[in-house]
């Protein structure tokens, strides 16, 4: 997967290159990411990239001259679609997160101030994504969010394959809990049932305490989601020891 980002802060992802699994993807070829900065396609002195707004207002706007020239010479290799980091933009889930890491090839744009001059992004820009409803100095911090997400997913990335099939919204539901030594901590025992060895009754245990926190915590995933026979046999048997108790 080939990664470009356009940034005025091109350091910022030298923290994805330096450590854990962006490290390993990034080192072992799985992906590649390079950045490119507006200031080196300005034509003047200071190499200005933003200007007031029209209409006045505070803050600054990222003007599109340099955008345009920078996302050109971006195309030149690389002509997946691209995406301006935007707390307006469709929310980020882990149903993006695949789409977008089954992609050869992602652009991505990061604005800062007030943002990217309206007519860059009628012009160039494919798709919006917002990381939540709150409101970053950059869309640096955002787009290292999507490509740590995106990275991790990439065959040969993670130790276990499996490990991010488990994991909390993949299924459709939140991940279960996990132990490891030991055995007793602080008077704290991990669960007979992991201790014993069968395989099928450690799968029953854990999908049922995958379904029990998601109902606790996020209800909405099993309102969305087409439960299996097995899976409502054992919400069923939660509601009964629920009401039991
Ligand atoms: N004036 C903009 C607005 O209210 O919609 C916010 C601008 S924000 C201070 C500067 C930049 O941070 C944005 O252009 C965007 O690239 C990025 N950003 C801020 N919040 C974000 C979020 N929740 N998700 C993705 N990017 C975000």
């Amino acid at each position: 997967m080939r990664i470009d980002v356009i940034t005025l802060f091109p350091g910022m992802f030298d923290v994805l290159r330096e450590n854990g699994i962006t490290r390993i993807a990034l080192e072992r070829e799985s992906a590649g990411l390079s950045c490119y900065n507006p200031r080196d396609f300005t034509g003047d002195r200071h190499r200005t990239v933003d200007d007031r707004p029209y209409g006045g207002g505070p803050g600054m706007v990222m003007m599109p001259e340099p955008l345009d020239r920078c996302i050109d010479a971006v195309r030149q290799a690389n002509s997946g679609p691209l995406i301006y980091l935007s707390p307006q933009g469709e929310t980020l889930d882990q149903r993006l997160v695949e789409e977008l890491a089954g992609l050869p090839s992602l652009v991505f744009l990061c604005g800062r101030y007030e943002g990217v001059d309206e007519r860059i992004l009628v012009s160039r820009v494919d798709r919006e994504v917002s990381i939540g409803d709150y409101v970053l100095a950059g869309g640096e911090l955002a787009a290292m969010v999507l490509i740590e997400c995106m990275l991790r997913l990439l065959p040969g990335v993670l130790g276990s394959a499996e490990s991010a099939t488990q994991d909390s919204f993949s299924a459709g539901l939140l991940d279960h809990p996990h132990y490891t030594r030991p055995e007793d901590y602080r008077g704290m025992r991990v669960p007979g049932v992991l201790l014993g060895g069968n395989h099928a009754e450690i799968g029953r245990w854990r999908l049922n305490r995958s379904l029990e926190r998601t109902r606790t915590r996020r209800p909405d995933l099993l309102e969305r989601r087409m439960l299996s026979e097995v899976e409502q046999q054992l919400l069923t048997a939660l509601d009964t020891e629920q009401n039991d108790e």
